[in-house]
């Protein structure tokens, strides 16, 4: 119509083209259904990368929201909120960590992760200074801050932005000897960085016993085990963390996205105080960290997941999803993973590009984004009901199959 080509008209015309979007103007949002400027109504399979776990305009949520908006929304940090105390115990009591720092968005939490390794690695593990190396894995996809691109292994992300900050090595992601290797043979290793399932990466699950022997292997060497659950944690794949699927407690967590329920961009790490102590007044902060807005919204979302509701949800609905998508195999898709309400769905090349199947859900009322080649990700909101999660794989056969 005409009001989507003048809105993409205006967005290309003075946004830079950092994206390149799907040509559909969305207006309103609920739960997790989205409606476009022309009234057309679309099943919202990506829920803003997972930050939208709780659905759009999430009653609780905006409630909490509004209540906050009306008493105060920013202090900064050179004062204390009467929000930041209680969302920091709330969400320690939830990662079982004695403390959190807040932060805004995900890739600050990554960059917060990195700087307390680094410290930790020379304060208390007594790595010689500027010396700290970071493992991190191959098809890692933590942001796009220039030190955090520098460890990319996709060029796109990556090429241009140099010179690329040192101190990171990467290894094969699921190959237990491989860190095992680095470790030894590079002696400076503070710290592993990893996604327990990789979500930029194609919803890419490693062998299941990956995580538990990283875990393993971090204790006997002295290395920190940093779990990036940005996309993967709160809720998502049935349980709290992607971690808790494997039984595996890191070091440290790095949450975002979910965390701020779709409303603010909240992040945070936390840790037990032997790793978070190594920061001190003046090393680390943020204008916007812990303000009392986000700290209320977090709040809210900390208190929803501490009930299981939502993790039980999505490991129900998420049981549907993966029984529904096997029917799919053989079928013009060649493999899928499934943890929870995500996945990642592998579509014969020869067919289609992922991008493509996303341009043919659209007539079809689903909004999907793929991520690499024919991989296209399935990430709808836990508010979705069973009949939105079969109807969903049904668009998904039709647009394959014709
Ligand atoms: N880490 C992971 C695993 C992510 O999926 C993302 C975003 O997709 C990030 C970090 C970066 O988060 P943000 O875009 O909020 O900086």
């Amino acid at each position: 119509s005409r009001a989507t080509a003048d809105q993409i008209e205006l967005a290309e015309e003075y946004g830079a083209s950092n994206y390149h979007p799907l040509p559909v103007v969305l207006a309103t949002g609920e739960g997790a259904w989205v409606t476009d400027v022309d009234g057309h109504r679309y099943l919202d399979a990506l829920a803003g990368y997972s930050a939208l776990n709780f659905g759009h305009g999430n009653p609780e949520l905006l409630e909490a929201a509004r209540t906050q908006l009306e008493r105060i929304t920013l202090t900064s940090r050179a004062f204390y909120n009467d929000q930041l105390g209680p969302f920091c115990e709330a969400l320690a009591q939830l990662t079982g960590k004695d403390k959190v720092l807040p932060m805004n968005t995900g890739a600050e939490a990554v960059e917060t992760a990195l700087k307390v390794a680094r410290r930790w690695g020379y304060q208390v593990k007594g790595v010689p200074e500027n010396r700290a190396t970071i493992l991190v894995m191959d098809g890692n996809f933590h942001g796009r801050t220039t030190t955090i691109v520098s460890f990319s292994t996709d060029e796109d992300a990556r090429s241009g932005f140099g010179p690329y900050t040192p101190g990171f090595q990467v290894v094969p992601y699921g190959d237990l000897a491989a860190c095992r290797d680095a470790i030894d043979a590079l002696g400076t290793v503070v710290a592993v960085l990893v996604e327990p399932i990789q979500g930029e990466g194609g919803v890419v699950v490693p062998p299941a016993d990956f995580l538990p022997g990283l875990r393993a292997l971090c204790d006997e060497r002295q290395v920190l085990l940093m779990a990036d659950e940005i996309q993967s944690g709160l809720g998502r794949t049935g349980r709290t963390f992607a971690c808790d699927l494997v039984g595996v407690v890191p070091d440290v967590y790095i949450l975002g996205k979910a965390l701020g329920g779709g409303i603010v961009p909240v992040s945070a790490i936390a840790a037990d105080r032997d790793v978070m102590d190594v920061i001190t007044p003046g090393s680390h902060g943020s204008t916007f960290g812990g303000n009392p807005l986000a700290a209320a919204v977090g709040h809210q979302v900390v208190r929803m997941l501490s009930t299981g509701v939502w993790q039980e949800r999505a490991a129900r609905l998420g049981a549907v999803l993966d029984a529904e998508l096997a029917t799919l195999v053989g079928h013009g898709v060649l493999a899928y993973r499934c943890r929870g309400l995500w996945a990642g769905v592998d579509v014969d090349p020869a067919l289609m590009s992922g991008r493509e199947l996303c341009e043919r859900l659209v007539p079809l009322g689903v909004l999907m984004k793929d991520t690499h080649g024919s991989t296209v990700r399935i990430a709808p909101p836990l508010t979705v009901t069973e009949d939105d999660v079969r109807w969903l794989v049904a668009q998904l056969r039709t647009a394959i199959t014709g």
